[in-house]
């Protein structure tokens, strides 16, 4: 029923206004002076006041003030009883509207009536009002903890971020999710608003196992739990106060916290105030966000695990390698010393015969030698205990060095060896023992897999990184600086190593830089290797801030290019001797 509040000292205009308004089915009240209109605007809660101007005691400004700044009172419609003459502008401003006296019981009503509507209006539009500033509120936390759950991988971390995502949007005392580590193994995350007695404690626990059982009714759990396995991680927000078992006669909300295909845990929040079907829409968003990352987190835990069992083996590979390289080259040492002594004829005459095999075997453990050299060498590597003594150096000479060491066995099979270097000089900055061995790798297997009456070719030329196309690098194509940079604008020194030799198909140019990959032909057949050359020389190579690249033609040959740095600074130069 509308509730209209009047104030005025005439005792008709009270009684007058009471009749008329009751007989149209209002409660009406009449009050005298400007302390009770306060009191009664309180606890009656009229929807009108119809104040008197006439009042000479009272300040009819201050009282519609007073009216207008009260929360409680602020929505009530103020219509003044004006006698036309006497009101000054300043009251008649203070009000939402007016009745002239004598008034006109027809004009009265009607004016009642529609000032009746406007505060109906107004009371909607506020409710409205406010469910928009609340859902506005809502979206806001959403939106701040979906951004905050993208950024991690934590799985504790994340349902505290949803937790705190409830209780901030949905204005929880009390919010509990039962997380899922292993099988018996659970963590029951509390949020509170106070802390709680053991006796509340116990009965979470209980509430969240027998919740999470009643999800799988007569299924197999995802995860076999009794109470004993749950342990209890809790945050309370305030400490003046304590909850007990009380609040589980609250309002509640639960869900499971799942994907379709995967089961995280389960999550319950609890207040006081009954919770709305948005508040329900609000809960079920927060959840579901919280399901993906969850996800991740799990599949990131995983390929952790499965990252340190492999770095584990592949440890473990490497101190194996190592430890049966060196066992390896002790006797082989003493055995190759053995067949030198033998061949040099100082231990007496060997016939033709003997000494056939005697080199023969020689070869073999040269060969040996070499194997075992190599994988020490990949070894140490790829464990990061290679030591390199880096210096200026003028690449050239290396280069030079190595071809001449490959002069005899060019020679045997008729191949030509030629360099071709644009400059006398190309200064890098590395270890040339290192440098020669990629050389030598590089040059090896050029007569190696060159026929007889080939050609070899090593050609040097100044290059710059954004002339090189890097889409042609082994590995990832780009060009770090020592500080960790793409390197745009660097001079490097560009090494080719040319032949004309058996080449190799398209499609196993990825396959040559692996480890113990040799590709099937006839010739590699007949020379032997190990498939550890490239690989030493790629790793020798990054080592030096550079990057090996292979173009090559089945049939033709093939063109083995690397680039590394040029150093600036030629004063720090230093000859390199061999
Ligand atoms: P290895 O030569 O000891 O077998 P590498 O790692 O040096 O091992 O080379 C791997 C494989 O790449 C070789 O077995 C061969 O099949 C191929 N390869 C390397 N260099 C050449 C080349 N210049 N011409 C043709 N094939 C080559």
């Amino acid at each position: 029923m509308s509730k209209i509040l009047i104030l005025s000292r005439d005792l008709n205009i009270n009684k007058d206004l009471i009749g008329l308004l009751s007989g149209v089915g209002y409660e009406a009240i009449s009050v005298e002076t400007e302390k009770e209109a306060i009191k009664a605007a309180g606890e009656f809660s009229p929807d009108i006041a119809i104040i008197d101007t006439s009042i000479v005691d009272i300040n009819i400004v201050s009282t519609c003030r007073s009216l207008k700044l009260q929360n409680e009172t602020n929505d009530i419609q103020i219509v003044l009883l004006t006698s036309k003459d006497s009101d000054s502008q300043e009251v008649l401003v203070g009000a939402d509207g007016y009745i002239t006296k004598p008034f006109n019981e027809n004009i009265l009503i009607a004016t009642v009536n529609a000032h009746l509507r406007i505060k109906k209006l107004l009371d909607i539009l506020y409710t409205n009002n406010s469910e928009l500033a609340k859902s506005l509120y809502q979206l806001n936390v959403l939106y701040n903890t979906s951004s905050q759950l993208a950024g991690t991988l934590d799985k504790t971390k994340l349902i505290n971020i949803m937790n705190t995502g409830l209780d901030k949007s949905l204005n929880s005392s009390l919010c509990h999710a039962l997380v899922m580590n292993e099988p018996q193994d659970a963590t029951l995350i509390i949020n509170s608003m106070y802390p709680i007695t053991e006796a509340l404690e116990e009965a979470l626990k209980l509430r969240a196992m027998l919740s999470y059982k009643s999800l799988f009714e007569n299924n197999k759990l995802p995860f076999e739990l009794s109470i004993g396995d749950i342990t209890v991680e809790k945050h309370i927000k305030e400490q003046d106060g304590l909850f007990d078992l009380n609040i589980l006669n609250w309002d509640c909300m639960f869900s499971a916290i799942s994907t379709a295909d995967k089961f995280f845990g389960t999550v319950e929040i609890i207040r006081k105030n009954e919770f709305s079907g948005e508040d329900s829409t609000c809960f079920q968003t927060v959840v579901k966000q919280v399901s993906l990352p969850l996800e991740s987190a799990l599949l990131y835990e995983e390929i952790q695990k499965t990252n340190i069992k492999l770095e584990k083996l592949e440890k473990l590979k490497s101190e194996f390698i190592s430890i049966v390289s060196h066992e390896l080259r002790t006797p082989l040492t003493s055995i190759k010393n053995s067949l030198e002594m033998m061949l040099s004829g100082r231990m007496g005459e060997i016939t033709n015969i003997q000494d056939n095999f005697l080199n023969l075997a020689k070869r073999n453990v040269d060969r040996l030698a070499g194997i075992i050299n190599d994988l020490l060498d990949l070894s140490k590597i790829e464990a990061g205990k290679m030591e390199y003594r880096f210096e200026p150096l003028n690449i050239l000479e290396p280069v030079k060095f190595v071809m001449s060491t490959f002069e005899n066995l060019a020679d045997k099979k008729h191949i030509q060896l030629f360099i071709n270097s644009s400059k006398d000089e190309f200064n890098i900055y590395g270890d040339s023992n290192r440098i020669e061995q990629i050389l030598t790798n590089l040059v090896s297997n050029a007569i190696k897999f060159t026929p007889n009456n080939g050609k070899v070719a090593v050609n040097i030329e100044k290059t710059n990184a954004d002339s090189i196309d890097t889409t042609l690098f082994f590995n990832d194509s780009s060009l770090i600086d020592s500080n960790g940079e793409l390197n745009f604008g660097q001079d490097y020194v560009k090494i080719t190593i040319e032949d004309t030799g058996i080449g190799i198909k398209t499609e196993d140019i990825p396959k040559v830089f692996d480890k113990f990959q040799q590709i099937e032909s006839s010739l590699s057949r007949e020379v032997g290797g190990t498939g550890l050359g490239l690989p030493i020389a790629m790793q020798l190579i990054e080592a030096h801030k550079g990057k090996i690249w292979l173009e090559s033609e089945f049939e033709k040959g093939s063109k083995f290019s690397f680039i590394i740095p040029l150093f600036q600074d030629t004063r720090l130069l230093t000859n390199h001797k061999k």
